[in-house]
């Protein structure tokens, strides 16, 4: 008779949680791994201090959610996210130029970040062969007497008891702060080389009570920085509960304070006067949270030859990207779909995060370049900026301008950051006709304005 199969994940956060969806459908049993004691509250905790603050889901994150969760958007609906078009029921002002709000046919849910985890935590919870195990802490891994596999976690419960769970598969899904890297280089494996672009970015964020027609009716505002000149941002996000999450952030230690003056004199100085407008008369429902973001960080799995057997490491623990981009969740989405891909046509003995890695790199590959290459065009982020990067820096800016007045092209840029199309969407022969198109016509609406009356 076979040994049941048994997966540990470690981590009970939204990486954690995919997969462990994912290997439900793969093992006889799954066991998730959390230090936080989860309640049903929708509210932030302690493990995901980024919780408190907005979370756009992509829509590609939803669409890859969605897949691994049937209905789970009229269940998210259902308790209140605000269901949108993505670029008609958005404001976006970006470097003082305002968007035209056309529908694209692209949904789009504004929600929590809580409500988004405690949803997706129930319906992992409801699969029969799911466990949670939470109020244990990670401790280590267990190593096979070869030293070539992992073979189980070492964990710790609140009142100290140590504890040995054997399993074929472990997952760290334990975020930015992973320690697998050290463990790694601390049990004969090379730990992966990692690169950090420093953007020293902070996001203040207060709730608001949402009014009806508050901000042009949108469900989204946003008013971003055009860099390199410009450094900071604001955004309100409708959120179940008839609530405005309004976040101000900016890179580079241009942050906003935390003081209801400061707040309000920071969006003042945006380039959108009815987002300052919106702010001196909405009602705050909470206190100011901050979070700072020092880095961008990729830690290079993809490149390691020789890892262990039975461990993979998913989400924030791979790539934790700057979070304005919105790609982390999305991302994990689209690794646990990866790993689906995996594990259901699994054939070789090479070790299974190698293959999964090899799988994923792309996806990582894809929202890393987005993001890097956004960041790196402030000349204070250190990095490599190799002629293809402003080649494309400055293509992106022609393509800007060419979406706001071309709505095919408007559509083609959100599908690319909302990660449902590759970059490659960008540059087909079609696109690079109507950019040139567009760049014209904006120029030549450029120099009309710009003749004196
Ligand atoms: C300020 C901010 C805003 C963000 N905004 C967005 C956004 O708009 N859209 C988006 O898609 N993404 C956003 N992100 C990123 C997003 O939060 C993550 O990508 C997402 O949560 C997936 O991360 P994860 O599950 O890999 O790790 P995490 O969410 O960090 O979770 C790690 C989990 O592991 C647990 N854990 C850690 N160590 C141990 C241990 N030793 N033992 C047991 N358990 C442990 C933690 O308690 C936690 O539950 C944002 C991030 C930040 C910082």
């Amino acid at each position: 008779m076979n040994t049941p199969t048994h997966a540990v994940v470690v981590g009970a956060s939204v990486a954690g949680l995919l997969s462990a969806r994912v290997l439900s459908s793969h093992f006889d049993r799954v066991t998730l791994i959390e230090r936080d004691v989860l309640t049903d509250l929708v509210g932030a905790r302690k493990g995901v201090p980024q919780g408190q603050h907005t979370h756009g889901l992509l829509a590609g994150g939803l669409r890859a959610m969605a897949d691994l969760f049937p209905g789970l958007e009229a269940e998210l609906t259902q308790a209140g996210a605000v269901s949108s078009d993505l670029i008609g029921d958005t404001v976006t002002v970006q470097g003082g130029v305002r968007r035209p709000r056309v529908h694209s046919g692209i949904g789009l849910l504004c929600l929590s970040r809580p409500l988004l985890e405690t949803t997706i935590r129930r319906r992992v919870l409801a699969l029969p062969n799911v466990t949670l195990r939470d109020g244990l802490s990670f401790l280590g891994y267990t190593l096979s007497a070869d030293g070539q596999a992992t073979v189980g976690v070492q964990c710790q419960t609140g009142s100290g008891e140590d504890l040995q769970l054997p399993a074929q598969l472990v997952v760290d899904a334990t975020g930015r702060g992973s320690r697998t890297p050290a463990w790694l280089e601390s049990h004969g494996f090379a730990a992966p080389a990692e690169t950090q672009l420093p953007i020293n970015l902070r996001y203040v964020t207060r709730e608001y009570a949402r009014r009806p027609g508050d901000l042009g009716g949108a469900n989204a505002f946003a008013v971003l920085p055009q860099p390199p000149h410009e450094y900071t941002l604001g955004s309100a996000a409708a959120v179940e509960g008839d609530r405005w999450l309004v976040m101000q952030g900016g890179w580079l230690g241009h942050h906003p304070p935390q003081d209801e003056a400061g707040f309000l004199s920071f969006a003042a100085d945006l380039a959108a006067p009815e987002f300052h407008a919106f702010l001196s008369t909405a009602r705050p429902l909470s206190g100011f949270s901050t979070y700072t973001f020092k880095a961008n960080v990729r830690r290079h799995y993809e490149r390691l030859t020789r890892f262990p057997a039975g461990l993979l490491v998913v989400g924030d623990a791979w790539c934790s990207f700057n979070p304005v981009y919105g790609q982390g969740m999305t991302v994990a989405a689209l690794e646990a779909l990866a790993l689906e891909r995996v594990l259901t046509g699994r054939r070789s003995s090479t070790p299974l995060g190698l293959t999964y890695f090899k799988a994923a790199r792309r996806i990582v590959e894809l929202a890393w370049s987005m993001a890097a290459n956004a960041d790196l065009a402030y000349p204070e982020v250190p990095g490599p900026r190799p002629a293809l990067i402003k080649a494309m820096n400055w293509y992106m800016g022609h393509f800007q301008r060419a979406s706001l007045h071309d709505s095919s092209l408007a559509t083609a840029l959100f599908e690319v950051a909302h990660l449902l199309r590759p970059p490659s969407a960008l540059v087909s022969p079609g696109t690079l006709l109507r950019v040139s198109r567009a760049a014209r016509q904006h120029r030549t609406e450029q120099a009309a304005l710009s003749v004196p009356a």
